[in-house]
């Protein structure tokens, strides 16, 4: 996860939810993508290392717990820049070029100068991050399966090359972890480039001001009109949030115009301050002390590191680069 710095209820419903069931299914590794963020924010690097800090908090508040999973910081195990090196050396140009994010993200994202060739080998830093731990799996959104698909090839093309007897590197397959689309207050996707979001750390008032000014039917102009929570961005929060009998009073109450949206948005304020309120709870003893939160991750990240260390020895050696002295052999002088 990049750290975009405090995280919303997208990311929540998009990521963590699943991450936190995930790590009694799997051996897991989280980790906050620190490098990731200067692929496109290299021009101010100002917040990045504080913004890691308020993810981490996050995540722990949310129930990532460091006895069931590895969370740690990217920029922390630099072996991470070593395998990406080293993919860069196999990798065909023509593969980074065609990952779909790249071409949309430089046409969406024009107040930043993108053409740089960290932002064009992002995706194969991801194929190294991933591979490092020989993961099996990736939990991942729909948008995510072509970086998994080139991680992949490259897994095939490093095996093809280097490796003789045992693959190196196992191929990820994407976890397609089923996450519904979250809207912002605005209606569109929650994203904090819309400015639209709801935080994990918003205190109750402000999520039911919020709330308030959300969008709603825009067929439902005046009380007494009938509205449909299908074609309404709050009935979308409570189909993921509310209660069964919840949601059958706001199907019943706004098709037959029975109730005003101030009171249906009420109700879904209510499904989120149950949400929110043990995870605000979890995070004061972080917020109280960070220092705990970085430690955790910093302990998470020399497990990473060993494991780390263990692959890029695999690597090395499959390359036959590998950092121990080895004699060199003397060539037999050709016979005449
Ligand atoms: S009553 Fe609820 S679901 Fe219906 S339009 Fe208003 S806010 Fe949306």
């Amino acid at each position: 996860m990049r750290p975009t710095g405090k995280l919303h209820l997208g990311n929540y419903v998009g990521a963590l939810d699943n991450w936190v069931r995930m790590q009694d299914q799997y051996d897991c590794f989280f980790f906050i993508a620190d490098w990731h963020a200067l692929t496109t924010d290299y021009a101010d690097t100002s917040s990045v290392k504080q913004n890691s800090l308020e993810v981490a908090m996050d995540w722990l508040a949310t129930g990532l717990d460091p006895e069931r999973c590895t969370m740690f910081f990217q920029s922390h195990v630099p072996q991470h820049a070593e395998l990406h090196l080293l993919f860069s050396m196999i990798t065909p140009l023509g593969w980074l070029e065609r990952v779909p994010t790249y071409k949309e993200q430089r046409e969406n994202i024009k107040e930043k100068d993108l053409s740089t060739y960290g932002f064009l080998g992002y995706p194969l830093l991801q194929s190294a991050d991933i591979l490092m731990y020989k993961g099996d799996f990736v939990p991942v959104g729909e948008d995510q399966v072509p970086h998994v698909e080139l991680t992949r090839e490259v897994a095939r093309r490093f095996n093809s090359i280097y490796t003789k007897q045992t693959e190196v590197f196992p191929e990820p397959k994407p976890l397609l972890t089923h996450s519904p689309r979250l809207p912002g207050t605005d209606g569109r996707k929650m994203s904090k480039s819309y400015g639209n979001t709801i935080l994990l750390t918003d205190p109750e008032p402000v999520v039911r001001q919020k709330l308030k000014t959300m969008v709603t039917d825009p067929k439902r102009i005046r009380r007494s009109d009938p509205g449909d929570p299908d074609c309404c961005p709050v009935g979308d929060l409570h189909k993921i949030f509310s209660t069964p009998a919840t949601m059958a009073k706001v199907y019943e109450g706004c098709r037959s115009a029975g109730i005003g949206c101030i009171e249906c948005k009420g109700w879904a304020a209510d499904a989120l301050v149950q949400i929110l309120n043990p995870i605000q709870e979890r995070r004061k003893k972080y917020e109280s002390n960070p220092r705990l939160a970085w430690d955790i991750l910093e302990a998470g990240s020399a497990r990473a590191r060993q494991v780390a260390d263990a692959t890029m020895q695999d690597v090395r050696s499959a390359m036959t680069i590998s950092l121990e002295y080895e004699p060199t052999q003397a060539k037999a002088p050709e016979s005449q």
